[in-house]
């Protein structure tokens, strides 16, 4: 039987954060708008109107482009895409043919610890489409139209056909998301719309070089969605292939709930969509002392920052690729890290503790594995006191656990909260004996068996002595005091 494998290549569209729309002012963010009320004539696609360039969604290409690794042009230029639909207000879309703003770039990626190179084929501007919302009413289904999105700026970045599984395909997603973010050019909320992949594939036999006839596939709202959706076309295709029926090329649709594919048209040809240079715009020269200063701004890229973390901190591969999974996260990890004025081996325990708990116990709160948002949250300063608190055995780490919720739900600093809630370690040992005493009057069996010899007792009572002071006490010095007190009765 023939051996057959995947050949994957993604186009993601990411609407870019620029104040107002691709070719006129109109404001750009329309999640909370009333629909149709962030448009004029321009995005309406009225006859006889102008577009203008949007010079910040321009930059915000070009800082994508480079940390992509791509190469900018020195001239780029738009051109119309004809097709009609309702969702599209002129008839055309502005995009971008041959002359995109950038190109021939890469990004590496991590698939179950095998690093391999996604070349990036472009990554162009064009606009949004308005919105169809589809309604079933009560009798007659209706569609609404929301133009709201048309002309808000959209890039898109292409690859090569060079992923070779679903695995690699969400790696690569999840890698790109995370620069989008880090950057700042797109929100890129995937759930929102504002993040959104087309996955083509196709499947040949092992060893061939020839690419097979590719399915692209289309309404994923998730990387769940493109994993399943990209595994499902792999099965169907081989299934396919191996029965000696021959793959046409098409557009597919993703049906989320059921977990399949199904044809939706067969595929268009870029010679369908009629593309020309778009008249009313000129080419666009791009300035390189611009492309400089754009380079030097670009903020440190989350594989260098993990690389860096690794090295700095000592943290391993997985605590370092969590702590970079958002940028929010590396902030706050590196904030955290800057009240630690430990050195050498010290140094390293404290990235360590620090990274667990920014990890475990901020993500736990946030409730959101691998993403915690700490803006509002914890302040930073506040987590090193606690940890200092623990480290001075002010607070066991089980109380710090309980602090740290009110801190997260309060805002307040850790001490003020251990004060009010009583909930100081209690480390003198003055404070302790009365429980000590207390314990022992109350238990006269267990103390009697430690007494002949059962030394494993102690625990026990070391317990007992916990909870008449409700956890507060140090075990530590509980235990040996407990233990000097009952070998002066032996
Ligand atoms: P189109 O002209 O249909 O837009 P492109 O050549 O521009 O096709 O490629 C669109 C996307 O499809 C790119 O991400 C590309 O890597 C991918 N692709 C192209 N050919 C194949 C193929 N045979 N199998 C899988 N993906 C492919
Ligand atoms: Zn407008
Ligand atoms: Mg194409």
């Amino acid at each position: 039987m023939t051996d057959y494998e995947a050949v994957i290549g993604l186009e993601v569209h990411s609407q870019l954060l620029t104040a107002s729309k691709m070719f006129c002012s109109c404001v750009s963010g329309y999640q909370d708008a009333e629909p149709n009320t962030t448009v004029c004539e321009v995005c309406l696609g009225m006859p006889g109107v102008l577009p203008v360039i949007n010079r910040r969604a321009v930059e915000l290409v070009i800082a994508t482009g480079l940390a992509l690794g791509c190469s900018i042009g020195a001239y780029t230029k738009f051109d119309r895409k004809n097709y009609p639909y309702p969702d599209l207000m002129k008839g055309y879309q502005i995009s971008q043919f041959d002359q995109p703003v950038a190109s021939n770039g890469h990004l590496d990626v991590t698939t179950d610890g095998v690093e391999t190179t996604v070349r990036i084929n472009r990554v162009h501007l064009e606009e949004d489409t308005a919105r169809l919302l589809h309604r079933n009413g009560s009798g007659d289904a209706y569609t609404l139209l929301d133009a709201n999105r048309a002309g808000v700026p959209l890039m898109e970045i292409v690859t090569e056909p060079d992923i070779g599984s679903p695995a690699e395909a969400r790696a690569y997603l999840t890698s790109l998301h995370t620069i989008l973010r880090f950057i700042g050019v797109s929100a890129a909320n995937m759930e929102e719309g504002n993040f959104r992949c087309d996955a083509n594939v196709s499947i040949r036999p092992v060893g061939d070089q020839e690419l097979g006839a590719k399915v692209e596939v289309k309404n994923m709202n998730s990387f769940r969605s493109v994993y399943g959706a990209l595994e499902f076309e792999i099965l169907r295709q081989t299934a396919l292939a191996r029965d000696g029926v021959r793959i046409v090329q098409e557009t597919r649709g993703w049906i989320d709930d059921k977990e399949i594919t199904l044809s939706q048209r067969s595929k268009e040809y870029a010679s369908d969509y009629r593309y020309f240079p778009e008249p009313d715009l000129p080419p666009l020269a791009i300035d390189r002392a611009l492309v400089d200063r754009i380079r030097a701004e670009l903020p440190e890229l989350p594989q260098a920052k993990k690389t860096r973390f690794m090295e700095e901190f000592r943290l391993s591969d997985y605590a370092a690729g969590l702590l970079t999974a958002s940028k929010d996260t590396a902030n706050f990890y590196e904030k955290l890290m800057s009240f630690s004025t430990f050195t050498g081996k010290d140094k390293y325990l404290r990235a360590e503790s620090n990274s667990n708990w920014t990890i475990t116990e901020l993500s736990r709160l946030e409730n959101a594995p691998g993403e915690p948002a700490v803006e509002g949250g914890v302040d930073p300063a506040h987590l090193a006191e606690l940890l200092d608190m623990i480290a001075s055995g002010v607070l066991s780490t089980r109380m710090a656990k309980t602090v740290f919720e009110e801190m997260y739900a309060t805002g307040e600093a850790p001490g003020r909260i251990a004060e009010k809630g009583e909930l100081e370690q209690i480390s003198d040992a003055d404070s302790i004996t009365p429980a000590i005493e207390e314990a022992i009057d109350k238990n006269p069996g267990p103390v009697e068996e430690y007494l002949g010899g059962k030394d494993a007792v102690i625990k026990f009572l070391v317990g007992q002595v916990m909870k008449i002071t409700r956890g507060q006490a140090n075990p530590q010095l509980v235990t040996t005091l407990l233990e000097d007190k009952l070998k002066a009765m032996r």
